[in-house]
């Protein structure tokens, strides 16, 4: 099935784009990697959401949550690895599954992490942000696995039933991931090297020789994400209607820049939804 669009992101920018489309009538999955958003749930007080004075992150996303429901619409919990254009639609790879889309909006967010030295450039060739999708190739191998959110954890652990051995770094506290195969390591690499394909993890003091390194963590750079898509600095960028360079392709919220706020997110969810409609109708004409 090839739906009309594919909405990535659960925050404000991902709800707003999801109920406009809901309401415009079109036919699109919502991907995100948890039930709202983490920056979402994590404000204490939020004093600058119109109409909601003394709102806290809690209220908002449960309210985000309730709306959604009411009309009908439910994120998919999965982390999209990677977007691959398929000249006039694009294939999405979320876990094992892809999805096929004529538009995309992208509602990601900031990445606050840097990318480890090396893992774009070994993105494919040992490097990987799915054990679902690749772990298979890694059975009887030599992996490490950077651990940076806990929600992953059942990712390494099915990591460790195929691999010979796991170094496994979780970037937390209370990490409870365990297995004869695993070696916990406490430090961060401060590159992934090798030649045509992945050979080691370099650290300040020393080396780890590995077939694969997998990244597990609950955002991705939007140019790692989806080639071809232009940045700056980090954020996507768009005109007015949230379009991006790429045909059929918007984006909307923290990731198309500062300020980094609810209500921008909000508006440019519902811009980058119209945008998408105007796109499937074959109009470059903003609706109103
Ligand atoms: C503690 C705190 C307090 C804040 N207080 C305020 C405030 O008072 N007022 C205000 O206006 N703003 C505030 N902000 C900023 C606000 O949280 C952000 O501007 C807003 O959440 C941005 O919304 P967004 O939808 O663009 O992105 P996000 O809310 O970051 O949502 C992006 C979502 O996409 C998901 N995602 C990313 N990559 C993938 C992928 N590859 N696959 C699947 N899902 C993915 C993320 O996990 C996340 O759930 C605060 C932020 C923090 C951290």
């Amino acid at each position: 099935m090839i739906y009309d669009s594919i909405i990535i992101g659960t925050g404000p920018a991902g709800v707003s784009a999801a109920l406009n489309l809901k309401i415009l009538g079109k036919n699109f999955v919502w991907l995100g990697s948890g039930a709202t958003s983490k920056k979402v749930e994590a404000a204490e007080l939020i004093r600058n959401y119109p109409g909601l004075p003394d709102v806290s992150g809690g209220e908002l996303a449960a309210a985000f949550k309730n709306h959604a429901q009411k009309m009908g619409i439910e994120a998919k919990k999965e982390v999209v690895t990677a977007i691959y254009d398929l000249g006039g639609r694009y294939a999405v790879q979320a876990g094992s599954e892809t999805y096929e889309s004529k538009t995309i909006i992208l509602c990601t967010g900031v990445v606050a992490a840097k990318p480890v030295a090396g893992e774009e450039n070994f993105l494919g060739r040992g490097v990987s942000y799915c054990a679902t999708c690749d772990g298979f190739l890694y059975r009887g191998k030599t992996i490490a696995v950077l651990l940076f959110d806990k929600s992953f954890e059942h990712e390494a652990e099915y990591l460790a039933t195929l691999a010979k051995k796991v170094y496994l770094m979780p970037m937390y506290k209370g990490c409870t991931v365990e297995a004869d195969n695993i070696e916990i390591v406490m430090k961060m690499p401060k590159e992934i090297a090798g030649g045509m394909k992945v050979e080691k993890l370099v650290f300040s003091d020393g080396e780890i020789a590995v077939d694969g390194v997998f990244i597990l963590r609950s955002s991705i750079s939007p140019a790692t994400l989806f080639r071809g898509l232009e940045t700056d600095g980090g954020h996507i960028v768009v005109d007015r209607q949230c379009r991006t360079n790429l045909a059929g392709v918007f984006a909307a919220g923290d990731c198309t820049g500062r300020p980094y706020q609810y209500t921008k997110a909000a508006g440019e969810g519902n811009i980058a939804a119209h945008a998408a409609v105007d796109y499937l109708a074959g109009s470059r004409e903003p609706s109103n």
